[in-house]
């Protein structure tokens, strides 16, 4: 038996520009605004129904950092994580697989984690092979999609939804 949760904690995590903030206001807008603003983690509350049960939704973009280091222990503290890489930027993949890493470290082995390539409308020069994102998608356990921001909310909202029911769910066992 699943017990539904009132909140939930989600954090964006990934390497500068990848589009961390672009794609937490799409998925609480349906916007691309084009230009965020960066330099500070904020947060966004948001409400997400689950039959007839309203979830709290905490959202944190993580302002970016332009490399990968060890940093403050509250950015894995959440329920469920979003790990942003851009499909144009190699160094951006190996972040995000830090990311990952560090994220199974030292949160619950069953937390959620949606491994998410943005930039899709920039297929054509993908810099990130497949086989890699596979490998790591599938060491790691997480979730995978890859999106495009400016280009369609869709996948998006879909990828994130279902991060949101894996997190309800791991959190009632
Ligand atoms: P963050 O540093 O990870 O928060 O990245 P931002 O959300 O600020 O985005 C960085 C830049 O990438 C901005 O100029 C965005 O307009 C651009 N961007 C974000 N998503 C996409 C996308 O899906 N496609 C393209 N071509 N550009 C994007
Ligand atoms: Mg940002």
């Amino acid at each position: 038996m699943k017990t539904l949760c009132a909140s939930l904690r989600i954090n964006v995590l990934g390497s500068k520009g990848v589009g961390k903030s672009a794609i937490t206001v799409r998925y609480l807008t349906r916007r691309f605004i084009g230009e965020y603003s960066s330099g500070l983690d904020i947060s966004y509350q948001s409400t997400f129904t689950h039959g007839d049960t309203p979830i709290k939704l905490d959202l944190l973009d993580v302002s970016s950092q332009d490399e990968y280091q060890a940093v403050c222990h509250d950015l894995y503290d959440a329920d469920a994580f979003v790990v942003v890489y851009s499909v144009t930027d190699k160094g951006s993949f190996k972040v995000a697989q830090k990311e990952v890493e560090m994220i199974r470290s030292r949160t619950p082995s069953e937390t959620p984690i949606l491994l998410l390539g943005n930039k899709l409308d920039l297929e054509h020069v993908r810099t990130v092979p497949r086989e890699e994102i596979l490998r790591v998608k599938e060491a790691y356990g997480c979730a995978h999609t890859e999106v495009s921001a400016a280009e369609c909310p869709v996948m998006i909202v879909n990828g994130i939804h279902a991060l949101i029911l894996d997190a309800v769910s791991s959190l009632g066992h």
